[in-house]
C-alpha cells in the first residue's frame, strides 16, 4: 500500500476530515502571493494597508486598495484541479470542513462548480473574502464588485445606506482575526481524525498552530507543500510536490 492509498483509506475510515489550505493552492490558478519574490509587498508599501490607516484616512485607503486589487485580481482567475478535487471530495462526503488562509474566494468556485446541494462540507475564510465588502457600522456584507466601481469612480470611501463605511471584507494588518471563526477553526482541528495541510508555509499564525492541535496519535496529519515546513516533522504524510497534482491522484484513490 502506498502513501496515498494509506491516507485514502484513513480518510474512508474517518469521521471528520479538515482540509486546511494557503496560498500555494491558489498560485496554480495564477493569484499572486503576497510573499516572497515577486510577491505583492514587493510592490506596495505593506504600511499603508493597515486597519490603523483604514480607521484614519478611509478615502486614501481605499484608493490604494483599488490599486492592490487591481494588481491583485484583475483577470478572472478559475478553480484549479486541487480546489476542484477538494469539492468533489465533499460532495462525495469525504470532506468536514475546508479551512483557507486565502481571500481569493476559489473554493466557493470550485464549490458551485460542482454544483451540488449534497455537500455539507463548511468553508471557514480565516482572513476573509476580498472580493466582499463589509459596513463597518451595521455589518452588512455584500458582493464587492459594485462598490470598487463606485469607488473607481472617485465615490471615496464608499458608503453603505445606513452611512457607515464599507470595507474591504479581509483581515487588515493590525486587526484581530475573527475570533469565533479561529475558535471553530481550533475545534475542527482538534476533532479532525485526518488533518490536510495543502499549500501553506506554517509559518504563521494561525496556520502554524492548526496541524499541532490536530496531531495526536490517532490523527492522520497530512502535509503537502512544495516547500518544507516547520511542521514536517510531526506529520505522518508529507508530501512536496504541487497540489494539483496530489490531490487529484488522492480523490481517484477514494473513488476506486
Ligand atoms: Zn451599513
Amino acid at each position: 500500500m502506498d502513501d496515498l492509498e494509506r491516507l485514502a483509506a484513513d480518510i474512508r475510515r474517518a469521521d471528520t476530515v479538515v482540509a486546511f489550505t494557503g496560498a500555494g493552492i491558489s498560485a496554480p490558478s495564477g493569484v499572486p502571493t503576497f510573499r516572497g519574490d515577486d510577491g505583492v509587498w514587493e510592490h506596495f508599501d505593506e504600511g499603508q494597508f493597515t486597519y490603523g490607516r483604514f480607521q484614519r484616512d478611509p478615502a486614501g485607503f481605499w484608493a490604494d486598495r483599488l490599486e492592490l486589487q487591481r494588481a491583485m485580481f484583475d483577470g478572472e482567475f478559475e478553480p484549479n484541479a486541487a480546489h476542484e478535487a477538494l469539492a468533489a471530495m465533499g460532495t462525495d462526503g469525504h470532506l468536514e470542513a475546508i479551512l483557507t488562509q486565502n481571500t481569493d474566494g476559489l473554493h466557493a468556485d470550485a464549490a458551485d462548480s460542482v454544483a451540488s446541494d449534497s455537500s455539507e462540507t463548511t468553508l471557514l475564510e480565516l482572513h476573509g473574502n476580498a472580493r466582499r465588502v463589509r459596513c463597518t457600522d451595521c455589518g452588512r456584507r455584500i458582493d464587492g464588485d459594485p462598490v470598487f466601481e463606485r469607488a473607481a469612480d472617485g465615490d471615496l470611501p464608499p458608503t453603505c445606506d445606513c452611512g457607515g463605511v464599507y470595507k474591504p471584507d479581509v483581515v487588515l494588518f493590525g486587526e484581530q482575526l475573527p475570533g469565533a471563526v479561529i475558535q471553530r477553526a481550533r475545534a475542527l482541528a482538534r476533532e479532525s481524525d485526518v488533518f490536510l495541510a495543502i499549500g501553506s508555509s506554517l509559518v504563521v499564525e494561525p496556520a502554524a498552530s492548526l496541524p499541532r492541535l490536530a496531531a495526536s496519535p490517532e490523527t492522520t496529519v497530512g502535509i503537502i507543500n512544495l516547500e518544507s515546513t516547520p511542521v514536517d516533522s510531526a506529520a505522518d504524510i508529507v508530501y512536496r510536490e504541487d497540489v494539483t497534482t496530489v490531490l487529484p491522484r488522492l480523490r481517484d484513490v477514494l473513488e476506486a
